[in-house]
This record gives C-alpha cells, sequence and structure tokens, in this order.
C-alpha cells in the first residue's frame, strides 16, 4: 500500500489532514545561513511550540522543505515533532547550486554517485549528518519528497546533473518531487527536464510560481501535467494577495483545482512567532481559507488545494 513518509514513520493518506506542502522548522547552517542570520531556524523548545501553534490553528501536515547539505537537522526534527499530533515530513535531495560551496560533495561527485547517495536516503533512511562526516548513519526516517532546485533563469551544470539524478530517483521508487524556482523562473523548462528524464508528471510539483504571478506562464507550466505550489500567498511585500487569489481562480475555471498546493514558506525566524517573529506557521491553516472564500474561491477547491491534493501527490 502507498504512504506518506513522515519523521515519525509512513502513515496512510487518509490521516493526512491539513497540509503546508512547504515550510521550515528547521535550518542550522549551509550558506544561506551563513550570509544571513535571520535564515537560522535552530530552537528545538521555539520550533516545537511553532508546530503546536500551527496544530492549534488547524493544521494537521507540514513539509519541512530543507534538504541535504543546507542545515537540515533530522535528528532534531524527531525532537521538534514529538507531542505535537503534527505529521511533520522531512526531504531529501537538493537546494538550487549557489547554496553548496564548490567544497561541497555534490559538485565532485558524478551523477551516479550522487544517485546512490539520494536512493541510500530513500531506501535506508536520511543520513544524519547530511553525508558531511566520515561515517555514515542512516535514521530510521524516511523522506517523504526529494527537492531540487534551479537558478534566477538559468540551470547550471551543477543543476541540471542534480535534477536527472532526482527524476531518476523518482522515477525508480516513485518519491514525489518538489523543485525550488527562483523568482518562479525556469519552472517550465524544470518540469521537461524532469519529465525527460524519466519522473512522472503527476509526481512533479513545481515550487515559488506565484512569485511570477503570469497567467499565461502558469497555463504552460501546468499544460505538462504537473503540479503547481503556491507560497508567496501572504508575502505582500512581493506582491498583493489578490494576485494568487486571481491565479487559483483563473486556473481552477480551467479545470486545474486538482493541480494547485499552497504552502507558507515561511524560512526565516523573523516570520515565525515562536523566536519573536509574524506571522507565524499558524498563518496558513488559520487564514488561508477563510481568505480564499472571501475571494469567492469555492469550499470544495479549498478541500482539493489543502487535503485532497497533497494525499494523492505525496503518498508513494
Ligand atoms: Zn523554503
Amino acid at each position: 500500500m502507498k504512504t506518506i513518509k513522515t519523521v515519525l514513520g509512513p502513515i496512510a493518506p487518509d490521516e493526512l489532514g491539513f497540509t503546508d506542502i512547504h515550510d521550515h522548522v528547521w535550518k542550522s547552517g549551509g550558506m544561506e545561513v551563513l550570509e544571513d542570520s535571520d535564515f537560522k531556524i535552530d530552537s528545538i523548545e521555539r520550533s516545537h511550540q511553532e508546530l503546536l501553534r500551527f496544530s492549534a490553528a488547524g493544521g494537521k501536515s507540514l513539509i519541512d522543505m530543507q534538504p541535504l547539505g543546507v542545515g537540515r537537522g533530522i535528528e532534531e526534527m524527531k525532537q521538534i515533532v514529538q507531542g505535537t499530533g503534527v505529521h511533520l515530513i522531512a526531504i531529501t535531495g537538493f537546494h538550487r547550486g549557489a547554496l553548496y560551496d564548490k567544497a561541497h560533495f555534490v559538485y565532485k561527485y558524478s551523477k551516479e554517485q550522487i544517485k546512490k547517495i539520494v536512493y541510500s536516503e530513500v531506501r535506508e533512511g536520511i543520513e544524519i549528518n547530511d553525508f558531511c562526516g566520515p561515517f555514515t548513519v542512516h535514521s530510521d526516517v524516511l523522506p517523504g519528497l526529494i527537492k531540487c532546485g534551479t537558478s534566477y533563469y538559468k540551470i547550471t551544470p551543477l543543476e541540471q546533473k542534480l535534477l536527472e539524478v532526482v527524476a531518476e530517483v523518482s522515477a525508480e521508487t516513485g518519491i514525489p518531487i518538489g523543485t525550488h524556482t527562483h523568482y518562479g523562473t525556469m519552472g517550465y523548462e524544470q518540469a521537461q527536464i524532469l519529465i525527460r528524464n524519466g519522473a512522472l508528471p503527476d509526481k512533479i510539483m513545481i515550487g515559488h510560481l506565484d512569485r511570477n504571478a503570469d497567467l499565461e506562464y502558469h497555463k504552460k507550466v501546468l499544460s505538462m501535467g504537473v503540479y503547481v505550489q503556491y507560497d508567496c500567498v501572504a508575502r505582500v511585500k512581493y506582491h498583493p494577495v489578490s494576485d494568487t487569489m486571481m491565479l487559483i481562480k483563473k486556473l481552477s475555471e480551467l479545470g486545474y483545482a486538482d493541480r494547485i498546493m499552497i504552502g507558507g514558506d515561511w524560512g526565516r525566524s523573523s516570520y515565525l512567532q515562536a523566536y519573536g517573529g509574524e506571522p507565524g506557521l499558524e498563518f496558513i491553516p488559520r487564514h488561508m481559507p477563510l481568505m480564499m472564500k472571501e475571494y469567492g474561491i469555492d469550499e470544495n477547491i479549498i478541500h482539493k488545494i489543502f487535503i485532497e491534493n497533497p494525499k494523492r501527490f505525496l503518498a508513494y
């Protein structure tokens, strides 16, 4: 039977419930954190409190989208989630190339070698030290998703190699793919490369696409049969909420309601209430469904976006 892999073990898809498809509870290092310490999310107790707030607001499941080598903390996530009642999902795979130091193994190893590493996480469990140490110790946590990413308007040779790895591992194991697009660019090209290398369209989710809230572009990406992830829904510093709401309404009218998912992507400590920030992980479950209704989005479309689509997409 297909299951959804959470930090506390696999669950039946029906148990998933209201899902924030892209968020963060732990980021202890990596290039992003080195360049700007606001990206650091590294208190087990505070992240635990943040998840409790998410749960109290009606959130049931959440993906921590931190992949290999950029401060992912699988042992910490196991502690953070204890007693929250939330289904926390950890991931494997890679971020965009600029977040890896030139000394990182992703630059040095061949595609086949990197594939072996990722494959071992999908089969044996997430490695507790992100393969940074001399020993390899697999945790008992299987990844719920595999990530890959690209740069602003370009795909570097490293990113191309990692996209191919991710597509092949997904094709062989069924694990769903989530991507990072930079400001929403290269989403269509990501879908093309992933599908060309064997990934199934209904196991691909193109991320951050509403950063580029262009209806025609979204139609083009969706024509590939993939999912789109909106995570800029309340980021008014980038564009008004109405941009994302318009996309959801128009695309639903065109029959794409079963291909949209939403995350908060509150990936800075200044976004998390338990760290003294706003609006917190609770924002998506507490406010988004109500805001969507105010914009005239149908109840059954809201149900698809937060419950049915994640349940179908994440099961493998
Ligand atoms: Zn993120």
